[in-house]
C-alpha cells in the first residue's frame, strides 16, 4: 500500500487500521476469489453466503443465517462490552445474469467483511456494535435490502456504510430511482400460415409497445431511463404468440419522477395492446428502488482515509449518469455512505465482462484494500469520536444533500 507516502496524514487510528487489514489482505483476497468464481444471482447465493459468514464466525463474530426471511441474507455481529453506536457495513454478493460478478460485488464483500474485522481488531473493548449485514439480492430488482428493512434487520442500527468498485473513486454520487415493471400481453393463438388472421399476436403488441416507448423518448426528462428486454415473446414461429412480455426498468431522479413516468409506459402499453387487439397487464416486479441519500458527513470521513492512503478521491457530479441500488430505500431510514473506489481503468463500464475481468486482478484487490480501510476508519470514528454520529443524524434529519 502507498500509506508511508502519505505518513503525515496517517493518524495513529489510521495508522492501526492499515496494521491489521493488511494482515487481512490475504484472506480478503481468497474470499472475494471465491465468491467471484462461483457467481450466483439473487436470493440463490449460499455458497457467497457461507465463504463470507465461515470468515467472519472465526473472526468472532456471533453469525445468525437467514435472517429476514431470506436464505442467503445474513448478520454477522461483534458487541462491545459498552453502549455505543451500532454500526453496519453492508456486503453485497449476487451476479448478474451472462457477465458473472460485472459489478464487482465479490470485492464489496470480502472488503465489507474485512473492514469490519479490522475495526474490532484495531479497537478491542470497544464499545458500541459493529455488524456485517450480507444484504442479497441487490441486481435485478431483488430488493435484498427493503425486505430485509421491511423485516426489521435494520431496526436499531445507527448508521450503515459500504462500498462498491467502479472505473473511478468518488465519496458519494446520485443514483436513480427505478421502477421494476413487467408488461404481460395476451392475444390469440393461431396458424401462422394456414390462418393468421384468426390470431392476434401478443407479441405484435410488443414491439409496438417498444416502438412506443422509443417514440416517447424526446419527451421524458433528460435523466429518465426506461430498458427493457423481452422476456417471453412466443413458443414457436408456426403459432401466432398468445402470450408475450417485456421486462423494463423505468429510472428517474426521484421516485415521484420515476412514478409519474410508469403511468406513461403504462398508456403505452394499452395504446399497443388496443392497436393489435390484446390485452396488456403492468405489473412491479420488485420494489422501486428509491433514490439515494449519501451521508456526506460520513461520506467526507471515508474520503479523507482513502486520500490518506494514497488515492485521489472526490465527490461524483449531480448530473453524473447513474445506476441504481437499494441502498436508495435505507437511505431514507437512516445515515448510510456508498462510495466508489477505482478497480479498473477509467471508461470501464459497469455490468461487462471487462468489468467481471477486472473484478478479480490484484489491483481491483490493491484497491478494495484501501476502501476496506476507509470503511473500517469511518466505523472506528463513528464508535470513538463523541459527536459524530449526532453530525450525521443532524444531517440526515435535515433532508437535503449535497454531493460534498
Ligand atoms: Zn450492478
Ligand atoms: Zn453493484
Amino acid at each position: 500500500m502507498s500509506a508511508q507516502s502519505a505518513a503525515p496524514a496517517v493518524s495513529p487510528l489510521l495508522e492501526s487500521l492499515v496494521t491489521e487489514i493488511t494482515a487481512l489482505r490475504p484472506r480478503m483476497e481468497e474470499v472475494s476469489l471465491a465468491v467471484h468464481g462461483r457467481p450466483e444471482l439473487k436470493f440463490a447465493e449460499f455458497h457467497a453466503r457461507d465463504v463470507l459468514t465461515g470468515w467472519l464466525a472465526e473472526a468472532g463474530f456471533s453469525v445468525t443465517s437467514p435472517v429476514g426471511g431470506l436464505d442467503t441474507a445474513f448478520v454477522a455481529v461483534h458487541a462491545g462490552g459498552r453502549p455505543g453506536p451500532y454500526v453496519a457495513v453492508l456486503a453485497e454478493y449476487d451476479a448478474l445474469p451472462g457477465v458473472g460478478h460485472g459489478c464487482g460485488h465479490n470485492l464489496i464483500a470480502a472488503g465489507g467483511a474485512a473492514a469490519a474485522i479490522g475495526a474490532v481488531r484495531a479497537l478491542p473493548g470497544h464499545s458500541g456494535t459493529v455488524a456485517v449485514i450480507g444484504t442479497p439480492g441487490e441486481e435485478m430488482g431483488g430488493a435484498g435490502k427493503v425486505r430485509l428493512a421491511e423485516a426489521g434487520v435494520f431496526d436499531g442500527v445507527d448508521a450503515a456504510v459500504m462500498f462498491h468498485p467502479g472505473d473511478r473513486s468518488l465519496t458519494a454520487a446520485h443514483a436513480l430511482a427505478a421502477a421494476h415493471l413487467r408488461v404481460a400481453f395476451t392475444g390469440v393463438s393461431a396458424h401462422a400460415a394456414k390462418s393468421p388472421w384468426e390470431g392476434r399476436s401478443a407479441l405484435a403488441a410488443a414491439q409496438l409497445f417498444f416502438n412506443a416507448l422509443d417514440t416517447m423518448r424526446q419527451f421524458v426528462p433528460p435523466s429518465a431511463r426506461i430498458h427493457g428486454i423481452v422476456s417471453d415473446g412466443g413458443q414457436a414461429p408456426n403459432v401466432v404468440p398468445a402470450h408475450a412480455a417485456v421486462d423494463l426498468y423505468v429510472r428517474d431522479r426521484t421516485a415521484a419522477s420515476a412514478r409519474a413516468l410508469v403511468e406513461r409506459v403504462r398508456a403505452a402499453a394499452v395504446g399497443a395492446a388496443l392497436a393489435t387487439e390484446t390485452q396488456a397487464e403492468l405489473s412491479e416486479t420488485g420494489p422501486l428502488y428509491a433514490e439515494r441519500r449519501n451521508n456526506t458527513v460520513l461520506a467526507k470521513r471515508f474520503g479523507q482515509a482513502v486520500r490518506a492512503l494514497g488515492v485521489d478521491i472526490e465527490p461524483g457530479d449531480q448530473d453524473s449518469p447513474a445506476g441504481s441500488s437499494d441502498i436508495g430505500n435505507l437511505s431514507k431510514l437512516l445515515p448510510v455512505i456508498h462510495p466508489y473506489i477505482q478497480v479498473a481503468p477509467a471508461g470501464t463500464p459497469s455490468h461487462s465482462e471487462a468489468m467481471c475481468a477486472a473484478a478479480a486482478t490484484p489491483f481491483a484487490h490493491e484497491r478494495t484494500q484501501v476502501a476496506a480501510t476507509g470503511l473500517a476508519t469511518v466505523v472506528a470514528e463513528l464508535l470513538t469520536e463523541p459527536g459524530l454520529l449526532e453530525a450525521a443524524r443532524a444531517e440526515f434529519a435535515a433532508g437535503a444533500e449535497v454531493l460534498t
